[in-house]
Formats: structure tokens, sequence, C-alpha cells
């Protein structure tokens, strides 16, 4: 981009976040050539979450803004625990969003070589050695942030001895946590990072990538900042806990660059949010105990989860826009994405009526064996959307919720003697019920109004109640999976005695059988199609769903959409 067109922003906009600021303010002083280069550096070792999302709308969204580039870097420093399943997961749930990389794929372990060639090079120069001490040994060394560390024996071991016992590391000759290379920095640093960092552990375990080529592999604080500088990245932006590793990000930068290009570390709060958890490792614990049923569960805060129970990229975007960037951490409330969610999927959602606790209704004026078809609009807010036809016929389902024997006052529902109009269709007036051996409701027994048929004058008849209903003779049984929040609790993190997964919510998924939904719901059931159920809530087809044995999952709970709704 023109440099004019950055300064622009940088004078025009008063909207930028901090980070957008510093980006602007970098582009208008012509760091780095004037140049852009975000990166997006996952750890394929597990699914991306709604956090993941955050960093993603970031760092893909800054370089979007002032035409730059955003790479796609996998972090994959760790082959333990990473995997090419969570490759493959990342990059369709990056897309999913609305983000491309283009061909800028990167990964962590292609620089292993240049990697390994710089820690050569710092032991060469005194800057690292290798110390043969145990983890805890290393550790009980590190002293605390008012008391300083006390220097390893290996500390000064000469350097021919350091090249050598660091070669030997890397071609298997030693057991994992035998050897460590660590960077010779300053013990009594007040920052923790400074005491000897480690810049190397040994780690006998294939790599999804490299195989077994290496047996060494390098700490996170030794190969992020040079990855960023390899790739020519320019502006490394993570989240908060980077802080107090920033100076040392910048001390091994130095090592490699100089005025004309730096990589910079900038930070910015992460995502948390009520009722869920944002910790990959907890998330993994629930997948592998099966706690949930798999990392798209529709009740995990994955993305993959949330495409699955139907969230859209653009609910989650906005969400993420309307929490914004600052420099504190924050607990976000998880009814704001709820929001989001909702307002996208009431523009676009498809209307139609599902019955999920039915009750017959028969209308006893009503010709036995006719069906009229009613028209019916697929989404009021976008008359572009146009209609569907729906049959009605003698005897239909109704919510057992919406009739009482006896109502309260303010009940404007169905009731002995009282009048509701069927959505689209005509206005009823119940004449009696018949029960079953045990006192259960089981018909209830209805005139209708010819008149009133939906668009005619005898429609405008003002009654107060609106129902939603299905034609028994025509509905389509379905399965419905009714999601709540994942945790029961509030804030797990309040909790540190609690195991976490005693706080799940024990009713987080109730599964309802016998649910009646109209033609048109179950013709138009494919994969990733946007319905609202009239008066229910907004509905997805879930992954397991057959024309056969139709599932539909909720995304979410309507509101008050309905009362704007029912008097339309
Ligand atoms: P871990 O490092 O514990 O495995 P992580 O969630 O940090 O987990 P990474 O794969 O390292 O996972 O994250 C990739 C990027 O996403 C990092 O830049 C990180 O800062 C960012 N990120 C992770 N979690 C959040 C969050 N909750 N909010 C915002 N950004 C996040
Ligand atoms: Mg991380």
């Amino acid at each position: 981009m023109a440099e004019n067109n950055n300064l622009e922003l940088n004078k025009e906009n008063k909207n930028l976040n901090f980070v957008e600021q510093i980006v602007a303010d970098d582009l208008a002083a012509g760091k780095n050539g004037g140049r852009l280069n975000t990166r997006f550096p996952p750890e394929p070792n597990g699914y991306l979450h709604i956090g993941h999302a955050k960093a993603i709308c970031m760092d893909f969204g800054v370089a979007e803004k002032f035409g730059g580039t955003c790479n796609l870097r996998f972090d994959d420093t760790n082959p333990v625990k990473e995997d090419v399943e969570y490759v493959d997961s990342i990059k369709e749930d990056i897309h999913w969003l609305g983000f491309d990389w283009g061909d800028r794929e990167y990964y962590a372990s292609d620089y292993f070589p240049k990697l390994y060639d710089l820690a050569l090079r710092l032991i060469r120069e005194g800057k690292a050695y290798v110390d043969q001490q145990t983890s805890e040994e290393i550790a009980a060394q590190k002293g605390t942030p008012t008391v300083p560390g006390t220097p390893s024996p290996y500390r000064d071991r000469p350097v021919e001895e350091n090249l050598d016992l660091f070669q030997r590391m890397n071609a298997g000759e030693f057991e994992e946590g035998s050897y460590v290379l660590r960077a010779k920095i300053d013990m009594a640093s007040s920052n923790m990072h400074f005491r000897d960092p480690i810049m190397y552990r040994i780690i006998k375990h294939p790599h999804h990538r490299t195989g077994t080529r290496w047996n060494v592999y390098p700490m996170y604080d030794f190969a992020h900042g040079q990855s960023d500088y390899f790739e020519g990245v320019t502006h490394s932006i993570c989240t908060l806990e980077f802080v107090p590793h920033r100076p040392l990000y910048d001390y091994f930068v130095r090592e490699l660059a100089d005025e004309s290009y730096c990589p910079r570390q900038i930070e910015f709060n992460r995502l948390n949010l009520t009722y869920t958890v944002m910790s990959k490792r907890k998330l993994l614990q629930l997948v592998k105990e099966g706690l949930v049923a798999g990392w798209d569960d529709p009740r995990m805060p994955t993305i993959s989860g949330m495409r699955r129970r139907g969230f859209t990229p653009r609910s989650i975007r906005n969400f993420i826009d309307r929490i914004g960037y600052t420099k504190y951490e924050a607990l976000n409330d998880i009814s704001l994405l709820e929001h989001a969610v909702r307002e996208d999927l009431n523009a676009i959602a498809t209307r139609g009526m599902a019955v999920i606790n039915p009750v017959k209704l028969l209308i006893e004026n009503y010709p036995e064996g006719k069906t009229e078809m009613m028209e019916m609009e697929n989404n009021p807010e976008d008359p572009a959307a146009g209609t569907h036809s729906m049959p009605f016929s003698r005897e239909i389902f109704i919510e057992r919720d919406d009739f009482m024997e006896n109502p309260p006052k303010k009940f404007f529902r169905l009731a002995p003697d009282k009048e509701v109009r069927l959505k689209g269709a005509f206005i009823i007036k119940c004449t009696g019920v018949e029960k079953d051996a045990d006192g259960n409701i089981s018909l209830i027994r209805c005139e209708y109004d010819p008149d009133s048929r939906s668009g005619m004058p005898g429609s405008q008849r003002k009654v107060k109640g609106t129902l939603h209903w299905v034609s028994a003779a025509h509905a389509v049984d379905a399965t419905v999976r009714l999601y709540d929040r994942l945790f029961a609790v509030e804030n797990t993190s309040e909790y540190p005695d609690r195991d976490f997964r005693e706080m799940l919510n024990p009713d987080s998924l109730k599964v309802v059988e016998g649910v009646k939904v109209e033609p048109f719901l179950a013709e138009n059931a494919v994969k990733g199609v946007k319905f609202q159920f009239q008066r229910i809530g907004y509905f997805t087809p879930d992954y397991d769903s057959t024309p056969d044995h139709l599932i539909f999952n909720r995304t979410m709970a309507l509101k008050d959409s309905w009362v704007k709704e029912q008097n339309k």
C-alpha cells in the first residue's frame, strides 16, 4: 500500500485500536521500509477456540486494514503434543472465519536448521552453554524476583565442550532431560526470563514434519522472535502474558536484526468468556475423557464447535469487534456473544415451524381429508427471501405449553373457550379436551373461523395470542439437541481448588425426540443451513442428521424477536 494511504489512515481514523495506532505510527515513520507483515502463530496441539479467533481477527485484520500481509505460521516446536489433524483443522477454521494467508503458510520447524546454526554461533560467542543439571536443580537456582539466582556449575564450560555436547545432544546420544542448552545472560536480572533461559531441550519423539531428523527442539522464546525475523514479520502481535517475555524476544532478535528491519512484539488482552474455559489443555482433557463428543461438540468454545452449533463467522467477528482490544485482562460475558449470534441469525435465518413438545389439536369444523396450502414468509427481515407454502389440515400439533386448562389471567395462549391465531392460518377457539388414563391431555378440540384466513379481511380481528403449529398428517419427525452453557459457574478460575470438570453444567445437552417439523424444514435440512423455528429459536442440522433421521442443533434460544413478529 502506498505510504500516502497509510498516512491518511493515521491522520483520519480516530477509531484505531491501540495496536493499529502503533502500526500506523510505525508505517508513518517508515520503519522496516514501510512494510507491514503480521503473523498468526498457532501451535498445532489442539483445535482453535474463540480466543484464537480474537487473535486471528487482529493479526489478519490489521494487515488487511493497512495493506500488509499476514503469515500463518505453525509454531510446531513440540512434537510430543502436535499433530497434522490439528494443522488441518486450524486452516479450515481460519478460512471459515473469512481470512486467507495466500501462499504464506510457514512452519517453525522449517527454521530448525537456521535456529540450530544460530545456537552454534551463540555458543561460539560465549552466549550459550550446555547444562546437565536436572530440571529441579535448575528451577531451584532460579531465585525469585527479589532474590538473584545461583549460577549453574556448568555456566563457564569451555566453548569447545559446549559445542561438542550440543552436537551430541542432537545426535541422540543423551536421554531426554539429561542436558539442555541455556542462554548465558544474567542470573541476577530482575526479569526472571533473563536468568539463563533454556534454548533447547532433548525430545526423542518423531516430529509430524521433520520425522526423526532432530533430537533437540528449540523453546518458544528461542524460536518465536527468530522465526518472525526469518519470515520478515514486522509486527508480532500476541497476548499480554508475553509482556515479560518481550525483553528476551528483543534480546534474541537483536542477534539477527539491524536498523533496516527488526520485528516488534505488541501485546493485547486475551479473550476470556464466562461459563467456559479457554485453555487448550483443559479442552483436550474434555475431549479425551469423553466429557464432550469431540473438539467440535457444539458446546465447546472451539471455532469448529461453534460452526457445528450454527454460529456464523460474522457473528463471531462482530462480537470480537465489540469487545475490542485493550491492555487489561478482562472476563467477557458470554451473553454478548450470544447476542451477536442472535442478531446475525435474525437477519439471515429461514423461518419455519416446528413443535418441540407436541400435543394434538383437532379442528372439528374443518373438512376431513382437506389440505390447504398456507403461504409463509421465509424471513420477515428480508423480503427478498420469499415465501414457502405450508400444509394446513384438520389435525395439527401445537406446543403442549401453549395450552392451559385453568390459565392464570395473563395467559394469552390457548385455553377452554379462548381464541388464538394459528400463525399464517386461521383463528381457532378451544371447545374441549380429551385426557388419557393418567389425566394428561391427549387431544385439544377446537373450531376454526373460516373467514379468518390469514391475509383475508376476517383475519384482522383482534386476538391476543399467536401460536405456531404443524399439520399432523404432513409433519416430519425430528430429534433436536438443546444446548446450554458448558459450565455451571460463571468463572471457573475463581475456584482454583476445585477440579474444573466438577463445574461442568450437567444440563448442557438435552436431547428431545419426537419433534414435529413442517415438510419445508425437512426438505431443506442441508448442512450449514440456518433456520429459525418460529417462537423457539435458531436451529441448524447437525452433522449427524440424515434425511431418514433429522437431527437439529439448537444454536440459540430465541429472545424477544417473536413479540415483534407475531403482530405482523
Ligand atoms: P498454549 O500455548 O497454552 O498451547 P495458546 O492458547 O496460547 O495455548 P497458541 O496456539 O500458542 O495457543 O495460540 C496462538 C495465538 O493465539 C497466540 O498468539 C496467542 O497469543 C493467541 N491466543 C491464544 N489464546 C487466546 C485468547 N484467549 N485470546 C486471544 N488470543 C489468544
Ligand atoms: Mg501459546
